[in-house]
């Protein structure tokens, strides 16, 4: 093996790795010591700010190919019959932080680049197939609720239920992650979901709202309360080893792409408002239709420079494909871009995890860390021959507005109301035991520090979803909180 002699970052070789430069073996440091200096500088900005949300991750690369033809609803040649693209993905934790256990009950982020032959296309989504809340407006409390109190740096299930219950359109996300899938077995077990609908638009120029579904092919498994618990003490960082040794020992995994496509007119009257990302598209009414297999196969090499600053926006899109009325995801069309410049650099898209598998003819030009030179002209338009934009290139999906500015709730159609969908959850899609589980769930969590007013408001959220799961719950969590006042319900979270 060879050995190379260290060098400065500049590639100067380097005067010593153990000796910094003093005045005699016991006198002091001297400034004039610039490997010293650059070592500890160095080190000092080794970890850039991490996510606020979705901290904590692993990534890998892999290929996306094709396998039916969607072609009649969209023009983007990543979904071509046949395609094959190279993709990278991120499969993320939620609010715990950088160090946080891969089993706390919560989300998963599920977000994958696409670097097609028109530009990188981003499905920045989650485990589940909806949202906490609707508007954009209310992310940031979502996300500080959740997190830590600002007095003794402590998570508070009582703040974090007095947001939930106070934003009733969060009661499907919360019934689901109360539920099963709120701790997957690993990141191979989970589905990934876009969440919003999303536009397509074909050749002709007819427009369809879509929803992505990625359908893990190993399976959805789960770990009960007490499985994430032990896994969080013994094995915190289970879900990016399983990940990582999985794709390493040659065992890829994979997940069949199926879409919901629903009319453009349908919109309109819908039973369920179809922009309104806390509510699925039933099955029933909109089939999934298959679109091909997304398999990861290889592994980074340094998590830092792939996984950390790999960035995913929704507003990456490519022709044929678009946004919607979906006012929470017109937002983190904003927002992503936006948290990727404070956190990584304006030039993040010219780091290799980021930047398009195409040339780049765009005008931006400077910012920190730009490595890609900027050529003239820098201004358009010119008359010196610089890139001029094609709209038919770009296929930018557009629709009719018209209306007054408000501030408002969303418009609610027919059967539009936030407790409906977990409770067809609730009741219909959970067998008694998976029922079951989630009562003894949320008694847990509720029971951890939950008071009044919140804790009758908690009552009162479970009882509209569905009256006898409210009441379970009740009578568990004042069994737990008045232990000689009433029967001590059973606490079942075995499997
Ligand atoms: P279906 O009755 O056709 O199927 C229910 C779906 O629920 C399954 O396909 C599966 O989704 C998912 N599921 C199954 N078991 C559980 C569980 N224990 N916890 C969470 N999800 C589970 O669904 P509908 O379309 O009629 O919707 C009924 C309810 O199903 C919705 O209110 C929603 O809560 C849930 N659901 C619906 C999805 C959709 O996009 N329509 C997607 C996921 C859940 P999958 O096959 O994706 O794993």
């Amino acid at each position: 093996m060879t050995i190379h002699h260290t060098t400065t970052d500049a590639g100067a070789p380097a005067p010593s790795d153990e000796h910094s430069l003093t005045l005699g073996p016991d006198g002091p440091l001297l400034m004039q010591d610039a490997y010293l200096i650059e070592v500890m500088a160095n080190f000092n900005r080794e970890r850039v700010p991490e996510r606020q949300p979705h901290a904590k991750g692993a990534g890998a690369y892999g290929r996306f190919e094709v396998t039916n033809d969607v072609s009649a609803y969209t023009r983007a040649a990543v979904f071509r019959p046949g395609a094959v693209t190279d993709v990278f993905a991120r499969l993320a934790g939620n609010v715990g932080e950088r160090g946080s256990a891969d089993t706390l009950r919560d989300t998963r982020g599920f977000s994958v680049k696409f670097y097609t032959d028109e530009g990188n296309l981003d499905i920045v989504g989650n485990n589940v197939p909806v949202f906490f809340i609707r508007d954009p407006l209310k992310f940031p409390s979502l996300i500080r609720a959740a997190k830590r109190r600002a007095d003794n740096e402590l998570h508070d299930n009582n703040m974090l239920w007095d947001f939930w219950t106070l934003s009733p359109e969060s009661a499907h996300l919360v019934a689901l992650v109360m539920g099963d899938r709120g701790i997957p077995r690993t990141f191979r077990h989970m589905n990934g979901y876009g969440l919003h609908a999303f536009s397509w638009i074909n050749s002709a120029g007819e427009i369809h709202w879509v929803k992505y579904h990625f359908k893990s092919n190993q399976g959805v498994e789960w770990l009960s309360q007490q499985e994430g618990q032990h896994m969080a003490g013994t094995d915190p960082d289970c879900c990016l080893r399983d990940l990582y040794e999985s794709i390493a020992a040659g065992d890829y995994p994979s997940w069949s792409l199926k879409v919901q496509i629903m009319p453009f007119e349908d919109a309109k009257t819908y039973r369920f408002n179809p922009f309104d990302v806390t509510k699925v598209w039933p099955h029933s009414d909109y089939p999934l239709i298959d679109v091909g297999v997304l398999t990861l196969n290889r592994n980074v090499t340094d998590h830092h420079s792939e996984v950390e600053q790999a960035a995913f926006a929704p507003s990456n899109l490519v022709p044929g494909t678009g946004l919607s009325l979906d006012r929470l995801l017109l937002g983190r069309s904003f927002a992503y871009a936006d948290a990727h410049r404070n956190r990584i650099g304006v030039n993040h898209n010219q780091l290799p995890v980021n930047a398009p598998r195409v040339a780049v003819h765009s005008y931006s030009k400077d910012g920190r860390m730009r490595f890609v030179p900027a050529t003239d002209p820098v201004y358009a338009p010119n008359s010196m021959g610089g890139p001029r934009a094609d709209a038919y290139r770009a296929a930018e999906v557009r629709w009719r507005a018209d209306g007054e500015m408000v501030r408002a709730a969303i418009t609610r159609h027919a059967e539009d109301d936030d407790w409906v969908q977990a409770r067809t959850l609730v009741r219909d899609v959970m067998d008694a035991g998976a029922r079951n589980r989630l009562v003894n769930n949320v008694i847990q969590h509720v029971s951890q520090g939950v008071q009044e007013p919140v804790l009758s408001r908690v009552f009162d959220y479970w009882k509209a979803i569905d009256l006898e799961t409210g009441q379970q719950i009740e009578a568990g969590v004042l069994a737990n909180l008045h232990p000689s006042a009433t029967p001590a319900p059973r606490m079942e979270n075995a499997r």
